[in-house]
């Protein structure tokens, strides 16, 4: 049976109904078997009157076969490049078709679905959440390769297309109708079919209607091609705004550009060479791989319960209590509220808890004027939220997260005075950022019950959660944490207790290097475009002036005091900077009135002078490259030793939350899977170099080592 189903009505009309072997619709090579064969089916068909594609799974199509795209090698890039070409071909015979071709859009049709759509004349969507179209190679360092970035800028013309390119925006079908991306939607599925047809009908006779509008003589692209003075003044500003925004790292978004802008300068059928041949420079970049892995591969796998323990069953929070109503509190209160969830949330007095109910009332206007959200939905969600002062309305929630200041003592105190109003087996989290669980858990009556969940800040914006599991947390409260971290739609990782956990640990050594440099010499504003240079978001002199000098000085005193610190390799060069900064020159951090910069009233910043004066030489010798290796190569080693360790489980869970908690950059798809394509044997290589020329921090883990001599990757 082929994967496309093939039906004649009495009308002349054929309708394809894609229905391939796997959970979706994929161009695979049964995809291309099916395709063609329709194809050349449909090119001999007698009293052919139209056709309509539609698809018999819950999605339309789900876009490229990613197990390929990760395979595909540089020795292959001309077989790749041939089998594109053949996949453009067949979306090209099916749009010249001398008859009408529909797209009955049933649910999600992205990438390669969106482009089988754009190479129909006429689009119609069923009018519902499950419907999504749009474009998203992007954010897998890939291009549209099947069509999709010509045929967009021949649609909507090049300035209104890049935004869907370039961003990889998605819309429902409402937007896409609007955006011109689909001619018509229906209110419901069992319409869609009977209407793709009913417009076929009405367009007997129309010779027009079997034409795509770029094969139309004469026609113009919306906005003019790339020669006409606006684009052209538009486009000689658009590399240099893009290599801005990517600092030269992620290949897709420049190649993306310059394929749209020969898409707006070429004719249609030259355009699809220079897509082809883009998409297969990016397939085989590094970058495309590790952005597959972890963006799609990696994620799908720590979300899908890699690090969560087997055979437990599924739970649900129905009522979650919070301790504390500041910056975290008020954040998880929200978080937990939207995903429908009963929310005590519990300050020392009612005016805090209630400060910290009114974060959620504001974030919620702000949906409400971007027309995000209605007004009787604010209401519910509020309405989910009680603030209080009194721990009694604590009693029967089956989850207590505290997230009071970071003191042993006070969340010892608290968890004893309000463990006994969870409910039976009720688990008890902490949102600490330092402290080790396990000692916290010495406050608990039931330790198998307690936890850390670890939230980054701002709640409501990072889609990570650090579950820490202490010494005596048994493997149901790791399930139940786990399930909850994903009832409220975040990334749950999973890693063991040691300072610092996995993301805090590897995030210091960032900033420690940045230190390092500062100290041999080279200047901060240097320092921190080294750090922006590597694909960081921001430096590390910076962000460690966000995190603040002041924070650094009281978690190494309460770690000396609690017999924690560990001395550093290559001595403890951030204390001795925070002596200098914080202890003798109270600058404490941007909050605290300004650290390695002061922060003007205007936005602006500038160094503080004495910084500059006590360590900066003109001639420290420190070469470039050695600053960006150093720091990129410190976080890479200590996210592997956190694996061997043990305090990571997989590797997934590293890479997904090197990205997604620490800013991790991009393209290297986390800072395990940077490994697997920087190659494991170059890698130790340089570490040796560094090792020899900066120190011993530099030594390479035995686990890459072990990866280096038998050519495998980290997976
Ligand atoms: P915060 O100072 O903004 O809020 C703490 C709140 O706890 C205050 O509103 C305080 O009134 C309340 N509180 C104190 N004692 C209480 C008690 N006995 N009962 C109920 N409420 C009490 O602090 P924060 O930044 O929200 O941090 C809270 C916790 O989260 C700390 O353990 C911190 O280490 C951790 N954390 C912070 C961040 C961050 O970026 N700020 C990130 C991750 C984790």
């Amino acid at each position: 049976m082929s994967a496309f189903k093939y039906e004649k009505d009495a009308d002349g009309i054929v309708t394809i109904t894609m229905d391939m072997s796997g959970p979706v619709n994929a161009m695979n090579e049964e995809y291309n078997v099916a395709m063609n064969e329709t194809v050349d089916r449909l090119e001999k068909e007698d009293g052919l009157s139209g056709v309509v594609f539609a698809s018999a799974k819950n999605t339309f199509f789900a876009g490229g076969d990613l197990n390929m795209l990760l395979a595909v090698q540089p020795d292959q890039a001309e077989d790749f490049y041939k089998g594109i070409l053949e996949t453009k071909s067949r979306l090209r015979r099916l749009e010249k078709l001398p008859v009408p071709v529909v797209a009955a859009i049933n649910g999600a049709a992205l990438g390669g679905g969106f482009e089988i759509c754009l190479s129909c004349n006429h689009r119609v969507a069923w009018n519902n959440k499950a419907v999504q179209v749009g474009l998203p190679e992007v954010g897998l360092g890939l291009l549209p390769g099947g069509g999709g970035v010509v045929r967009m800028v021949s649609l909507l013309g090049l300035e209104t297309a890049l935004p869907y390119l370039l961003e990889g925006k998605k819309v429902n079908a409402e937007k896409a109708l609007k955006a011109g991306l689909i001619h018509e939607t229906v209110e419901s599925l069992e319409e869609l079919v009977p209407r793709a047809k009913v417009w076929i009908n009405e367009n007997k006779g129309n010779e027009a209607a079997a034409v795509q509008p770029w094969d139309n003589k004469g026609y113009k692209i919306p906005g003019g091609g790339a020669n006409s003075p606006k684009l052209a003044q538009t486009l000689m500003m658009a590399p240099a705004m893009l290599m801005q925004k990517t600092r030269g790292l992620l290949p897709a978004p420049e190649m993306i550009l310059d394929a749209a802008t020969e898409a707006a300068r070429l004719d249609f059928d030259n355009a699809q060479l220079v897509e082809a041949r883009n998409f297969t420079r990016l397939a085989i970049s590094p970058e495309a791989k590790n952005m597959i892995s972890t963006f799609f591969f990696g994620l799908n796998k720590v979300n899908g319960g890699a690090s969560r323990p087997k055979d437990i069953a599924p739970s649900k929070v129905k009522k979650v209590g919070i301790l504390g109503a500041g910056m975290m509190g008020q954040g998880i209160a929200f978080s937990s509220a939207m995903a429908g969830i009963e929310v005590v949330l519990k300050d020392i007095s009612q005016e805090a808890a209630d400060k910290g109910k009114a974060y959620t009332e504001k974030l919620l206007d702000k949906r409400i004027s971007r027309k995000r959200m209605t007004e009787e939905k604010k209401a519910q969600v509020l309405g989910l939220i009680n603030a209080t002062a009194n721990d009694e309305d604590l009693q029967g929630c089956d989850l207590i997260i505290e997230a009071v200041f970071e003191n042993m003592e006070l969340k010892h105190k608290i968890t004893k005075a309000t463990e006994g109003y969870l409910a039976e087996n009720g688990v008890w989290g902490s949102n600490t950022s330092t402290l080790p669980i396990t000692q916290l858990a010495e406050g608990a009556t039931n330790q198998a019950n307690f936890i850390g969940i670890h939230f980054f800040s701002p709640v409501d914006k990072m889609p990570l959660v650090e579950i820490i599991t202490g010494e005596n947390t048994s493997d149901e409260t790791l399930a139940r944490a786990f399930d909850y971290v994903r009832q409220i739609k975040k990334t749950p990782i999973v890693v063991n207790d040691s300072v610092g956990f996995f993301t805090s640990r590897t995030f210091g050594t960032y900033i420690d290097e940045g230190i390092r440099l500062l100290r041999e010499g080279v200047h901060p504003v240097q320092v921190d475009s080294m750090g922006k240079a590597i694909g960081m978001p921001v430096g590390s002199l910076t962000v460690h002036d966000e995190t603040s000098q002041q924070l650094s000085h009281k978690v190494v005193s309460t770690q000396k005091e609690m017999g924690l610190y560990k001395e550093q390799v290559d001595g403890d060069a951030m204390s001795d900077v925070v002596e200098f900064v914080y202890v003798e020159n109270n600058r404490g951090g941007r909050h605290h009135g300004g650290g390695y910069y002061t922060y003007n009233e205007d936005g602006s910043k500038t160094v503080w002078q004495p910084l500059v004066d006590k360590y900066y030489k003109e001639d420290h010798g420190v070469d470039e490259q050695d600053m960006k290796d150093r720091l990129l190569f410190r976080s890479v080693i200590e996210t592997l030793k956190c694996l061997q360790e043990g305090v990571l489980r997989n590797v997934p869970d590293g890479n997904i939350g090197s990205i997604m908690g620490i800013g991790a950059p991009i393209w290297t798809g986390g800072y395990i899977q940077f490994v697997n394509t920087y190659g494991a044997k170059k890698f130790v290589a340089r570490c040796k170099e560094l090792q020899a020329k900066f120190g011993d921090r530099f030594e390479a883990p035995a686990n890459v080592v072990e990866k280096a001599e038998k050519g495998e990757l980290f997976q």
